[in-house]
């Protein structure tokens, strides 16, 4: 954690508030936009514990949700569920929705 010389403060504070839910990172169990449009396309947001690579801790190192919640907006572990890489370093063009999965039809 050398990123931050003001961590303790900023745990103590509860962390950055997310700008997609209005929580404060390290206070909510994690995000509540459940997922992303690409180009029209909507596709569920992969959460915290489900990405290919398995992260030993409770709560996400980047943006502190919970195993089984969503990431933060910006979290640098957020995976892509179009390409599978870093969601925020992509080119798939995403943006958070907090629609719910439209229906098929
Ligand atoms: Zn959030
Ligand atoms: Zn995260
Ligand atoms: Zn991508």
């Amino acid at each position: 954690m050398e990123r931050y010389h003001d961590l303790n403060e900023l745990i103590a504070d509860g962390g950055a508030t997310c700008k997609l839910c209005g929580q404060k990172m390290l206070r909510a169990d994690g995000c509540t936009w459940p997922g992303v449009y690409s180009r029209g396309v909507y596709y569920k947001r992969i959460r915290y514990g489900e990405e290919e690579f398995s992260w030993p801790d409770e709560h996400c190192p980047d943006c502190g949700a919970k195993l089984g919640h969503f990431h933060h907006i910006n979290c640098d572990v957020e995976e892509c569920p179009i390409c599978g890489g870093q969601l925020i370093g992509c080119d798939c063009g995403l943006e958070y929705t907090d629609d719910a999965e439209p229906p098929i039809s």
